[in-house]
Formats: structure tokens, C-alpha cells, sequence
């Protein structure tokens, strides 16, 4: 075992935390040990997300420092995640090698060619078994690439189309990390409900999304099963009844609407309609009448009026979603709509309603959560911190709403237990432990 360390740091989503995972596994098979301090590395890889303008500045700022390092000593830098071309041209120069994700198999040769190294064969990116950074809760890559084009959205140009990856090297994974006693598995993709299709297109035989989730669902065992992120054109009725069917399957979906206005909607190419949406959620109600949704909404993008606005934050309140991931929007050089269309909403005006909606999703969490008061539900512990002579227990409920619970001892980080909701507000709910 050679003793060269490398170090990894993640600036973006699951997605890239899951490509950082294939990627360790391909490091340590090349003789690489993981260190968690950037000091003693020997190779530092950044995995990123150049989707948004802060990751690259974090980037700058990192290698900068790097090339202080390098001058005295050999230290290799690696650059992979979804760099856009544009900020790929402008970085390359600073880093030693640029990984294309899908590529890892390539990564022995990038290596030598940047210091010479013991050369090893490596599996494709599918096939390597992931380094995984927690214990419990593992993210499983189903798919890579996106094909729909949203004009504002780099992922299509990043990450390229969509590849399925194949459904029995799926269950496997996941099979042994059932058997390993992994609690959550949450099933990545930039549009998992396309998921088989192009296979099922090229003539191959293979499972399509609602396949692979029953067969994942039924594997045996108590898991909780996730899965991110879902585009509303290719949400099927076949999907929501397996998710009303499910034993593990959890009561949760995140469905990005990213605005309220047809108008707008047309701009960023989403291939659906705000009443279609509409009809889909209430589709999904009515089947999981328990169920939470959270969505994306993006704020000031090219040309949205107050009126526009005025929409997606009605739409928010009527369909109640209690959790968004709100952007502020900022173009990015090589996307359709920095192409066409002016980023001409003032960064005033993209603040105030960024607040504006997260604002109203506080009140919808609110009242959501205060519903679960009195009820008995699983929770997942995450962190337990000491206060005084108790312990605060902090963990999620299957729906995503983040639980606090005190006790006199520790409860096990990684382990369900049974509670029930004592107090609920905006951030989430206090609740008392019934048994493990
Ligand atoms: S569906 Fe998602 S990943 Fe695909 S282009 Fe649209 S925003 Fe990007």
C-alpha cells in the first residue's frame, strides 16, 4: 500500500456527493489513502456544481492557495463534478486533471500522465463501489445526464444525455446495503422518472422507473426509499400507484415547478403547463392524501414581472408545499437563456422575492407541521447534542420534517425510533420518544 493521501472536497447536490463517493473507491484502488486535512494531501480533488456562480468563486479561492502549495511541493489537483464548458476552459490551467464523471475508468491514466504513478485498471462509474460517507443513508445514482433542455440549466451540457444505468447492478447495491443496515436509500438522478428509457428505446431489455422502484420496494427489510429529482412531463400514473403501493416507499416528492406563470414557464422550456402541474399534485393527493411535496422555485428569471411573480407565490400557498429549494436567478455563460434572453430583474428585486417565498413556505410548514401534533411517526437520528444534563436528539421523519427530541440519554445516530409530535412550528416539530 503506497502512502499517498488524497483529500476531497464537494461544492454542489447528492449528485455530486455521490460522484465524490465512485470517486474515493477509484482512489484508493489506485493506492490512495483518504485524509480528511488538505494539508497532507498528495492529490486534492474538488467535485462541483459551476450550475451556480458562488461554486466557482469558492473554486478560485481554493486554488489559489494550491498553487502556493505546489511551489513547495508535488501536489496534484483534480477538477469533476458539472463544470460548464465555459468555466472548464477558464480552470484548466489550474488544475493537473479534469475528470469527466462518467469517464472514471480514464482516471489511472489522467493520474500518470500528471505524476507518475502505479497504473491500474478501474471499473466504469456505474460499477465501482462507492466509498460511502455515511453509514446509514446512501445515495445510489440511477441515471446521469438530462434531456430536456430547461434554457437556463447547464446539467444537459455538463453532464450530457441521459445513460440509465443498468437495473440488476442497481439492485444489487442496493441489496447489500439493505443487508449492511442502511436505513435510507435515496435514488439520484436529474430526471429519474426517465429512467430505463433510453435503453427501452436503443431495443434493450430493461426495466422502466416504476419497474425498478417496485423491485427495489420489495427487496425485504425496513428501509426508507427516496428518490430525487422528478420532472413533472414524466411523472406517469403507473409511478404514483406504486408510490401508494409501497411498504418502504416513502411519503415524499420533490417535484420542481420552477414558477407559477405559463409565460415564464414557455421561457425556460419545462414542457408543462401551471394548470397540468396543478392537475399532477392533485392527482397525487388524492392517491397519497398524506403525502409532503417540496419543489424548486427560481425567482427573477429573464423577464418575470410582478404579475409573474405574483403567480408562482399564489401557487405556492395554494399547493401548500412545505419545503422549496428557491434560487435567485443568475445566468450562466453557455445555457440557451443567457443566450436569448436579458438576466434583467435587479438583484434588489430577486432578494425581496426569494424572502417573499420562502416566507410564505415557512407559513405552509407551519401549518403542515402543526398537523402532525399528537400523531406517532419514525424518526431517523443524524446528531445527538449534549445541553446540560440532557441530550438533544436531532433526526428527520420520513416526510423530510426535521425532528428535535430531548432525553436524559443519547439515542444512536443512524437508528429509527418511534415518537410522537409534542409542538410544531415553521422549522420542524419537538416530539417524545415512544421505543426504538
Ligand atoms: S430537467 Fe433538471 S437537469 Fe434537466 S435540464 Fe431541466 S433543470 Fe436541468
Amino acid at each position: 500500500m503506497s502512502n499517498k493521501k488524497f483529500h476531497l472536497i464537494i461544492f454542489g447536490c447528492q449528485m455530486n456527493l455521490s460522484d465524490a463517493e465512485r470517486l474515493a473507491t477509484a482512489l484508493k484502488q489506485l493506492g490512495y489513502q483518504e485524509t480528511k486535512s488538505e494539508e497532507e494531501a498528495d492529490l486534492i480533488g474538488v467535485v462541483a456544481c459551476s450550475v451556480k456562480q458562488t461554486a466557482v468563486d469558492r473554486i478560485y479561492g481554493k486554488v489559489r492557495n494550491w498553487q502556493l502549495v505546489k511551489e513547495k511541493r508535488p501536489l496534484i489537483t483534480l477538477l469533476s463534478g458539472c463544470v460548464l464548458e465555459h468555466d472548464r476552459e477558464k480552470l484548466k490551467d489550474k488544475f493537473d486533471i479534469f475528470l469527466d464523471i462518467k469517464n472514471l475508468d480514464g482516471l489511472a491514466e489522467s493520474i500518470q500522465k500528471a505524476a507518475p504513478e502505479e497504473k491500474l485498471a478501474l471499473p466504469s462509474f456505474f460499477d465501482i463501489q462507492p466509498s460511502y460517507y455515511s453509514k446509514y443513508r446512501a445515495y445510489v445514482p440511477i441515471m446521469t445526464g438530462c434531456n430536456k433542455f430547461c434554457t437556463y440549466c447547464a446539467v444537459p451540457y455538463t453532464r450530457g444525455r441521459e445513460v440509465s444505468r443498468n437495473g440488476e447492478s442497481i439492485i444489487e447495491e442496493i441489496k447489500n446495503l439493505i443487508n449492511n443496515g442502511y436505513k435510507e436509500i435515496v435514488l439520484l438522478g436529474q430526471n429519474v422518472n426517465s429512467y430505463g428509457l433510453d435503453k427501452i428505446k436503443a431495443g434493450e431489455k430493461e426495466l422502466d422507473f416504476p419497474q425498478l422502484l417496485t423491485k427495489i420496494d420489495q427487496l425485504g427489510g425496513h428501509f426508507w426509499l427516496k428518490f430525487l429529482t422528478s420532472h413533472p412531463y414524466d411523472m406517469s400514473d403507473q409511478l404514483i400507484e406504486v408510490m401508494k403501493n409501497g411498504q418502504n416507499i416513502n411519503p415524499y416528492l420533490h417535484l420542481p415547478v420552477q414558477s407559477g406563470s405559463d409565460e415564464i414557464l414557455k421561457k425556460m422550456n419545462r414542457h408543462y403547463s401551471v394548470e397540468s402541474y396543478i392537475e399532477l399534485i392533485n392527482k397525487v393527493r388524492q392517491a397519497i392524501p398524506h403525502i409532503a411535496i417540496s419543489t424548486d422555485i427560481i425567482v427573477g428569471f429573464s423577464g418575470e414581472t410582478e404579475e409573474d411573480f405574483q403567480a408562482s407565490k399564489k401557487l405556492v400557498r395554494d399547493l401548500k408545499f412545505n419545503l422549496s429549494f428557491t434560487s435567485q436567478y443568475s445566468q450562466r455563460t453557455g445555457t440557451v437563456a443567457a443566450k436569448l434572453h436579458a438576466d434583467d430583474i435587479s438583484q434588489e428585486t430577486k432578494k425581496e422575492r426569494f424572502n417573499l417565498i420562502n416566507n410564505q413556505i415557512g407559513e405552509n410548514a407551519k401549518a403542515y407541521n402543526q398537523k402532525l401534533i399528537g400523531e406517532t411517526h419514525e424518526v431517523l437520528i443524524d446528531a445527538v447534542n449534549k445541553k446540560e444534563n440532557n441530550y438533544i436528539n436531532i433526526g428527520k421523519l420520513e416526510n423530510y420534517v426535521a425532528i428535535h427530541l430531548a432525553s436524559k440519554e443519547p439515542l444512536s445516530i443512524g437508528e429509527f425510533y418511534q415518537v410522537k409530535i409534542t409542538q410544531a412550528d415553521s422549522w420542524g416539530c419537538q416530539a417524545e420518544i415512544l421505543q426504538k
